[in-house]
């Protein structure tokens, strides 16, 4: 039984409205740059999340930390164009920081109630090698918040109503169940990678793109075996699919 299926849920391309929450200055363009790049195409209206200020992620000889971060930020609006970001959201909670998950979930539940999307976009916590505390921090808040995001007793009400966000759609996830075709998308995406030049333009760069040309080719072939192509992959969950139902794991 697909509980999204019985629920009515639109497709992810679908959607109207999206928020996109990334741990980093650089994880949706990583992951989900030309699924962002098609639903803009859509005339989807996307919000990005910035969890981190990204002040741990230090390259060459620039040691100073807050310049690293004022570097990144104008990096990500720089891939944010490139993508058709309408707003940026900065939480700038510290990179690797000693941060707590609930901080966190309160605050993404006053974003939902706020922003009221019909689908959240985020790094999937449970991918068993991930040993990012950022990565799973964010993937957990943000999920947490999704239950939660409805339930004024949990979260009381100050300043905007209750809402219930339908859907959540992880990316870096290891039991992806949709695959998004990116191939017409896939040369901006790597562009808008590497817009972070600060991360990717640099002597590595040609394996990463080969790295991340050959896992979307691989995933392409779920979509078809007889044309060649890119996709993206994600795990798209119902929001009542996050509590309490053990064939989540294989929905
Ligand atoms: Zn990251």
């Amino acid at each position: 039984m697909n509980i999204r299926n019985v629920l009515g849920l639109p497709e992810v391309l679908d959607v109207k409205k999206v928020i996109a929450i990334q741990p980093h200055p650089d994880d949706n363009e990583v992951n989900i740059a030309g699924t962002l790049m098609e639903l803009h195409n859509r005339g989807c209206e996307i919000v990005y999340v910035t969890v981190t200020d990204g002040r741990a992620g230090g390259w060459g000889t620039v040691q100073d930390p807050n310049q690293i971060v004022r570097v990144r930020e104008q990096e990500k609006i720089n891939a944010g164009k490139m993508i058709g970001v309408d707003k940026h959201i900065d939480l700038g909670f510290p990179d690797g920081g000693n941060y707590d998950i609930e901080t966190l979930t309160k605050r993404l539940v006053e974003i939902y109630r706020q922003e009221k999307p019909d689908l959240v976009f985020t790094v999937d916590p449970w991918m068993p090698y991930e040993a990012h505390p950022d990565h799973v921090k964010v993937g957990r808040a943000a999920s947490s918040a999704l239950l939660f995001s409805n339930n004024p007793i949990l979260y009381p009400i100050e300043t905007h109503d209750v809402f219930q966000v339908p859907q959540i759609a992880f990316y870096a996830t290891s039991y992806p169940n949709t695959w998004i075709d990116i191939t017409a998308n896939f040369e901006r995406k790597m562009e808008s990678i590497v817009a972070h030049k600060s991360q990717f333009d640099n002597e590595t760069w040609s394996f990463v793109r080969l790295y991340f040309a050959e896992a979307a080719s691989e995933a392409y072939l779920r979509i078809s075996t007889e044309t060649k192509g890119f996709a993206e992959t994600l795990k798209v969950l119902a929001h009542m699919e996050l509590h309490s139902v053990p064939t989540t794991l294989f929905s």
